[in-house]
């Protein structure tokens, strides 16, 4: 019974040396990313060209989508790096995760029409509109950006190759909305922004939500792929789209399980984003699911029920989610029996006596800490990569602090998530250095809009 279990977690445990080799390679596939428009990471040129400085001021509304939530909301930067924030959330139905992508933006539209019913915020039309868009976007200025596909299992193809600043500009139209959509960002890029807006280190951002992707600060000049000044010295962002990693390898560059190469497989993007899948909210719970499955079918534990009667939800793709294995291993830490009973009962649909309990609580709880330390150890990977790079091109010094900017629920609300990864940067970057650790992680929780608004009025400041 242990063994199989063992033998899962040591399959999930990445070792420091390993994850020293993927960060130098992922430093290498920067570089070509920036080199060529066919390399493993898109490496998208952001056109955001003004970084805020904190002392912008103006009010503005922004409207973030994102994998599992859309957000608007209105941002009031109040300048010397201070703002206020009126926001408002939705989910965003499955129903609009396939099919026409027109429906999305139409969807959108209609939430900030109902965002705009409170008479307050409706006074302050005409707004201009930052748009933080959580997918790729080939762009060629600030004001437009074609989706270049989508992830997340999101799969609505026809909008491919669009605008989405027009699809959302058409959209507010047919309602009749007085805003300009003026900035589209991605949700890194728009973190960046914010968090640069709020502290001036800010070099890089790291998205760990339903998704998973990171920006970091460029010079124009490293853009040879493109036709950016090449002497030119002025910095940028660049929108690293960060979970391809390893896509284009004919040999394995992740060490993939068994339970990734399934997910990978059944998934709607299928040898696409591989690297994503192993980090971020949307897979966590289902990589978890899987090795469930394979327990059970190995005799290792059992559904509850009866085989005839095996519980639906326990077999169907995606039925457990990331939040479901939070919640589990935060009542493990926090040592609640009886919580971790009912969630193991409910949720994983997991049979338990009271002689077996304890040790199945205890099996469960090490796969999760286990495919949750994973995440945490090939995101470390990412971060350490940038900066490195950034060192060695003298963009920062080795002396400085180096802001990181991290935001999604993942990150935010999985125990020990922002811990353990600020500790794995640390130990990865340490060098012989012992006591000291210039990157600095700190929590930017869905600030993703202050950027985009951060990113209008910076333009506006240099016009
Ligand atoms: P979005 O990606 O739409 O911006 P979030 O940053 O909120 O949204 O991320 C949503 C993802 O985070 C989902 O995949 C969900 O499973 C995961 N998630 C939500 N709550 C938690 C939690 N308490 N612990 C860990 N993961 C969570
Ligand atoms: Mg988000």
């Amino acid at each position: 019974m242990d063994c199989f279990i063992e033998e899962i977690i040591s399959e999930l445990t990445l070792p420091v040396p390993k994850l020293q080799e993927l960060s130098l390679r992922f430093e290498e596939e920067l570089e070509n990313g920036l080199l060529r428009p066919d390399a493993m990471l898109k490496m998208l040129p952001t056109f955001v060209f003004a970084l805020p400085t904190g002392s912008e001021v103006g009010k503005y509304l922004t409207v973030d989508l994102g994998g599992t939530n859309l957000r608007v909301a209105l941002v009031d930067l109040l300048g010397n790096h201070k703002y206020s924030i009126r926001k408002d959330s939705w989910p965003i139905p499955d129903s609009l995760k396939s099919g026409h992508g027109t429906k999305i933006f139409t969807f959108i539209a209609q939430k900030i029409e109902e965002f705009l019913a409170h008479p307050e915020i409706e006074a302050e039309l005409p707004l201009k509109l930052g748009f933080t868009f959580s997918f790729p976007i080939q762009q060629e200025s600030l004001q437009h950006g074609c989706i270049m596909g989508w992830s997340k299992e999101i799969e609505c193809a026809d909008v491919i190759g669009q605008d989405a600043v027009k699809l959302l500009q058409e959209s507010l139209h047919q309602r009749g909305l007085d805003i300009s959509v003026e900035a589209l960002v991605n949700d890194t890029v728009g973190t960046l922004l914010a968090q640069k807006y709020r502290d001036d280190r800010t070099g890089m951002s790291v998205i760990l939500g339903t998704g998973s992707n990171a920006a970091y600060i460029e010079r124009c000049s490293e853009i040879k792929k493109q036709n950016f000044p090449k002497n030119d010295q002025q910095l940028t962002l660049i929108n690293i789209e960060w979970g391809t990693f390893g896509d284009t390898e004919a040999e394995p560059l992740l060490p993939l399980t068994r339970f990734d190469v399934t997910l990978d497989s059944e998934s709607k993007n299928s040898k696409q984003q591989k690297f994503e899948k192993m980090i971020s909210g949307m897979y966590l719970g289902e990589i978890f699911r899987l090795i469930l499955c394979e327990a059970v079918e190995k005799g290792i534990f059992n559904w509850t029920g009866t085989d005839e009667t095996k519980p639906a939800a326990s077999v169907s793709p995606y039925s457990i989610k990331t939040k479901d294995m939070s919640d589990f291993h935060e009542a493990f830490v926090s040592e609640n029996r009886e919580k971790c009973l009912e969630i193991i009962a409910e949720k994983f649909k997991i049979e338990c006596s009271t002689e077996t309990s304890d040790k199945i609580i205890t099996q469960l709880a090490r796969l999760c800490e286990s495919i949750s330390l994973r995440s945490c150890c090939l995101c470390a990977v990412g971060i350490t990569a940038v900066y490195r790079r950034l060192i060695r091109h003298d963009i920062i010094k080795s002396t400085d602090l180096f802001t990181v900017a991290v935001d999604g629920s993942l990150y935010q609300h999985y125990p020990n998530y922002s811990k353990i990864l600020q500790e794995l940067v640390c130990q990865m970057t340490r060098g012989s250095d012992e006591a000291c650790c210039r990157i600095v992680l700190v929590m930017a929780e869905d600030l993703s809009s202050v950027g985009a608004a951060a990113a209008i009025a910076a333009i506006e400041n240099i016009k």
